[in-house]
């Protein structure tokens, strides 16, 4: 049995079901992210973890003690909302103590407790402060210092990084995942980010109505999406439609052409079959065999510094394309004919 072990859970408001069948196991010191589009559910399951929700079915474990009807209080749990919620009245060393305090800590040891958690947060001079006077990102890291602070077995996290700016979200997401490494802490991130998502977790659990549609490692979710939706979701996706030859030796036509894809593909011969490409797998210029190799159409060029995406059309179709930007080479014209090139290995059949 995992470390944090969710069964089978449900959760339905009155008619509307929307945690299904919900089975999740994670290890100790395990990140693990609940990514999805907003009404998923993911704060939903956090809450039935932090046992603010009662759920319709299922169960909770947490090292082993089945703890679905224990009170939040009682489940030693440290959780960090979206929106920065610390006490405006109190210090930010008494809103991290405020857990060790009314859990009757003698004064002394909280002290210490309490700076021990702000050296970890990187804010040891600011005990005295009022939040009002911190950053949002200083904000958070409070609040993430107060949720710590009592030695929670796991820590949950409902986007805590998404109020915040694009460079302070990057900053605070690794001192995040710094943190809970340092600290072993098992953790549970809710996020609708998937690149945020894919930076940071050992699995991500990529969410669609009340459902978890895959669980894997990031590399996997991206390279291998189980459905379509998680392929959609995680990333942009080129689509081409093609007839199964050979289902065994995954040989397809596709624009008029014999392509082997080299891996079996789950369809009857004559079937139509969808073949998605990420715009990295799409490549510039020409290359011999097995690269396939098709005709385009420039139609739009976004530089984006380090990455330059082009929007071409091939056979009717418009296709992303990324390539890495090189100082000494210009990018492709909009309305210049090229020539693009794949590994037909990289297509996922969906
Ligand atoms: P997410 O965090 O993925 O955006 P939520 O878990 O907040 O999704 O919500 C999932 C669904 O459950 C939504 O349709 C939401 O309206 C509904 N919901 C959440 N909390 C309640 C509640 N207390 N009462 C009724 N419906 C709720
Ligand atoms: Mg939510």
């Amino acid at each position: 049995m995992a470390y944090l072990d969710l069964s089978h859970l449900e959760k339905s408001f009155g008619t509307n079901r929307v945690v299904k069948d919900f089975t999740l196991g994670i290890e100790q010191g395990e990140f693990v992210s609940l990514l999805g589009p907003s009404g998923c559910g993911k704060t939903t399951v956090l809450r039935m973890v932090a046992g603010f929700e009662q759920p319709s079915g299922g169960q909770i474990i947490i090292g082993g003690e089945d703890v679905t009807r224990l009170r939040p209080n009682q489940r030693k749990i440290g959780m960090v909302f979206q929106a920065y919620a610390l006490f405006p009245n109190l210090t930010v060393a008494e809103n991290v103590g405020f857990g060790l305090k009314v859990a009757g800590m003698a004064a002394g040891e909280r002290n210490e407790r309490v700076t021990e958690m702000l050296a970890l947060i990187g804010l040891p001079e600011k005990g005295g402060h009022y939040p009002f006077q911190l950053s949002g990102g200083q904000q958070q890291r409070v609040a993430l210092a107060r949720a710590l602070a009592p030695r929670p077995k796991v820590l949950l996290l409902d986007e805590p990084l998404s109020a915040l700016d694009a460079k302070v979200r990057v900053s605070l997401r690794n001192q995040i995942r710094q943190i809970q490494r340092d600290l072993g802490i098992t953790t549970i991130f809710v996020t609708h980010d998937q690149e945020e998502a894919m930076s940071i977790s050992d699995r991500i659990v990529v969410m669609n109505g009340g459902i978890a549609e895959q669980v894997g490692e990031p590399f996997t979710i991206y390279n291998q999406p189980a459905t379509r939706f998680v392929a959609n979701f995680v990333g942009t996706l080129n689509t081409f439609e093609a007839v199964v030859d050979e289902p065994t030796t995954g040989t397809v036509t596709l624009d008029g052409q014999t392509v082997s894809l080299g891996k079996k593909i789950e369809r009857l011969r004559g079937d139509k079959v969808t073949l998605a490409l990420r715009p990295e797998a799409l490549h510039l210029g020409q290359a011999p065999a097995p690269a396939m190799q098709l005709q385009a159409t420039v139609r739009e060029v976004h530089f984006m510094g380090s990455i330059i995406r082009v929007k071409a059309e091939v056979a009717d179709t418009m296709v992303s394309l990324d390539t890495f930007n090189r100082p000494d080479t210009p990018p492709p014209q909009v309305g210049a004919a090229i020539q693009v090139h794949l590994n037909p290995g990289d297509f996922i059949a969906l």
